[in-house]
């Protein structure tokens, strides 16, 4: 079990997330944040501080999102950890 970022991240990246990952299981793709679900330990604290509420549960992903559950897997094992907080996109 684990938890997964999905669409709204998108284009974000404040990155409050990472920050209080106690396993540092995020990762940073072009567009948006991954979770390795095999690091994951399910403390939830990244939850609540994101603030377009992308982080989910894998059981509670919303139906249009349930793809991203894939995707987190796939991508985190060919992105960089990511462990601190950067600067937005100028774009986001
Ligand atoms: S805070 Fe939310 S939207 Fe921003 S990078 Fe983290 S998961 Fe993505
Ligand atoms: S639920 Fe906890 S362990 Fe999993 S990504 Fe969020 S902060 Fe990290």
């Amino acid at each position: 079990m684990a938890h997964v970022v999905t669409q709204p991240c998108v284009g974000c990246r404040y990155t409050d997330c990472v920050v209080v990952c106690p396993v540092e299981c995020f990762y940073e793709g072009e567009k948006m944040l991954y979770i390795h679900p095999d690091e994951c330990i399910d403390c939830e604290a990244c939850v609540a501080e994101c603030p377009v509420e992308a982080i989910f549960h894998e059981d509670n992903v919303p139906d249009e999102w349930k793809n991203y559950t894939e995707m987190n897997a796939e991508m985190a094992s060919q992105c960089k950890v990511i462990t601190e907080k950067k600067k937005p996109l100028a774009d986001s």
